[in-house]
C-alpha cells in the first residue's frame, strides 16, 4: 500500500476483549479522526485466589490522543464500561450511550473524581452522531441488561457494524425486541466490516428466550408457601422486573439485599427501566414483619461468592437472614467456569438446612444474554459483510465464530481472527 492509499485506510484496533473475556475496547481510526467503542474491566484471580481488576492497556492511545473524537458505549456491563473512569481521566471527549448506560457510567466516572455531567450524552437509537469522518447510529439488541445497543458506523472506507453483546430474543423481558428490519435496511448498501459477539459461538442452536425464565420463576413464586430467595446478577434489571411483576400478581412483597443490587435498583427506578408495580418493594426490616409466604428476596450470590448474601446465608453468617426448612432458593444465574466448586458448596449447605434449592441444571431459571450459533448466523445473513471480525471471546470462541462466518460464505481471506492490539487495515479497495 503506498502513502496516498494509507490516507484512505480504516484502521480497526481491538485494545481489549479478543482472546479474553472482559476489557472490551476497540479503536476505529481513519485519517485524522478516531473513535473508541467501549472500555471495560476484566477480572482475574491472582495466585492467592484474590480477585484482581484489570483495565485495558491504553498505550496505543498515546500517539493518537489528538485524533480521538468520541467514546461510544454499547451497554452498561462492567466489561464494557468499568474502565471509562480511568480513560476519561486521560482523555476528555464526549461519551455517547443509551439512557441506562449513561446513568451507570456516570457513577463510574464520579468514582474517578471526574465530573461526568458535560461528558456523558444519552441518546436514542435513531439519532445519528457525527464525530469527525464517522457517523454513528445505535441499534437496539437483546442482552442481559436493558438499553443494550449495537453500532452502525459510516466511515469514508465503508460501513462498520459492531454488535456489542447480543442475542436475538423475539420475546425479551423488556418487550422491546431487536428491530431486525431496520438493521437490514441500514445494511442495504453494503457493509465493509461486521464485528460480532463470539461468547457463545461454540454452542449450537438458539439461546432460549427470557419468557421461559419468566414462566418458570412465576410458577416458583406462585407455588411457594414459605420465603423465596432469588440470587442473580446485580445488573439483571429486566429479571428484577419479571420477579416484581410475578410477586405483585400473587400478593407478595419484594426485598432487594446486597449493596450493588440496591444501587442498581435505584438507578433502574430513576431511569424508568424498572417499575415498582404497587409499592411492593420493602426494606429488610419491613420484610421481617411479613408472613413467610408473602416475601421474595432478590439477592447477590448467584456465583456462590463467599461474601455475597446467598454465600453468607448458606454458611449461617449473614447478620440478619437465616434459611429455614421449606424456604425456596433459586440461583437465577449462569455459573461462570471456575466457580462450580463454590456454587456446589452453597447448594449443598443450603440443602442441608432444609431449603429447596433450584438451579439451572434442574430447571431453566436463567438464560444467557449471548446468542448461540444460529443467532450469529442470522446476524451475518442480515448484515452481509465483506469482512468479518469475531470479537468478545476467548481465542477458541473467536475461532468457532470464524468457522460460522466461513460456512456463511465469507471468503477466508476476509475473516480476521486477531488478538488485542493487532491493527486491522481495511479500505474500499481492499
Ligand atoms: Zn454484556
Ligand atoms: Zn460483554
Amino acid at each position: 500500500m503506498n502513502k496516498s492509499d494509507q490516507k484512505h485506510v480504516l484502521k480497526v484496533i481491538p485494545i481489549g476483549g479478543l482472546g479474553q473475556i472482559g476489557n472490551n475496547m476497540m479503536v476505529l481510526e481513519y485519517g485524522s479522526d478516531a473513535i473508541i467503542i467501549d472500555c471495560g474491566i476484566a477480572f482475574k484471580n491472582n495466585w492467592s485466589g484474590k480477585r484482581e481488576v484489570l483495565t485495558p492497556d491504553f498505550s496505543y492511545l498515546s500517539n493518537i490522543t489528538h485524533k480521538i473524537r468520541a467514546i461510544f458505549l454499547t451497554h452498561g456491563h462492567e466489561d464494557h464500561i468499568g474502565a471509562v473512569g480511568q480513560l476519561v481521566s486521560k482523555i476528555k471527549v464526549p461519551i455517547y450511550c443509551s439512557t441506562l448506560t449513561s446513568l451507570l457510567v456516570k457513577y463510574k466516572i464520579r468514582e474517578s473524581k471526574v465530573d461526568p455531567e458535560d461528558l456523558v450524552l444519552a441518546i436514542n437509537e435513531y439519532q445519528p452522531i457525527i464525530t469527525g469522518c464517522f457517523t454513528t447510529e445505535f441499534f437496539k439488541v437483546s442482552h442481559s441488561i436493558p438499553d443494550s445497543m449495537g453500532l452502525i458506523i459510516d466511515s469514508p472506507a465503508g460501513k462498520i457494524i459492531h454488535t456489542g453483546d447480543f442475542k436475538i430474543d423475539h420475546m425479551p423481558a423488556d418487550n422491546h425486541p431487536m428491530d431486525l428490519q431496520r438493521l437490514a435496511t441500514k445494511c442495504n448498501h453494503g457493509v465493509l466490516l461486521l464485528c460480532s459477539d463470539s461468547t457463545y459461538a461454540e454452542v449450537e442452536g438458539y439461546t432460549q428466550s427470557e419468557y421461559i425464565v419468566k414462566k418458570n420463576l412465576d410458577a416458583i413464586i406462585r407455588d411457594s408457601n414459605k420465603r423465596v430467595f432469588i440470587a442473580t446478577f446485580s445488573s439483571l434489571i429486566t429479571r428484577f422486573q419479571q420477579i416484581l411483576d410475578s410477586a405483585d400478581l400473587y400478593g407478595k412483597k419484594v426485598c432487594f439485599v446486597g449493596r450493588s443490587m440496591i444501587n442498581n435498583v435505584s438507578i433502574g427506578l430513576n431511569s424508568g427501566h424498572l417499575h415498582d408495580p404497587n409499592n411492593i418493594i420493602v426494606n429488610l426490616n419491613e420484610s421481617k414483619q411479613l408472613s413467610e409466604n408473602k416475601i421474595v428476596y432478590i439477592t447477590t450470590g448467584g456465583q456462590g461468592e463467599v461474601n455475597s448474601v446467598i454465600g453468607l446465608i448458606s454458611s449461617n453468617k449473614h447478620p440478619e437472614l437465616r434459611v429455614t426448612h421449606g424456604d425456596t432458593i433459586v440461583l437465577s444465574s449462569e455459573i461462570i467456569p471456575g466457580n462450580e466448586i463454590s456454587v456446589g458448596k452453597v447448594i449443598d449447605n443450603l440443602s442441608r438446612q432444609g431449603a429447596n434449592v433450584i438451579y439451572n441444571k434442574l430447571h431453566t431459571v436463567h438464560v444467557s444474554g449471548h446468542g448461540r450459533s444460529e443467532e450469529l448466523r442470522l446476524m451475518i445473513a442480515i448484515t452481509k459483510p465483506q469482512h468479518f471480525l469475531p470479537i468478545h471471546g476467548e481465542y477458541r470462541h473467536l475461532i468457532a465464530h470464524s468457522k460460522i462466518a466461513s460456512s456463511m460464505g465469507i471468503p477466508d481471506n476476509n475473516i480476521h481472527v486477531i488478538e488485542n492490539k493487532t491493527v486491522l487495515e481495511l479500505s474500499q479497495f481492499h
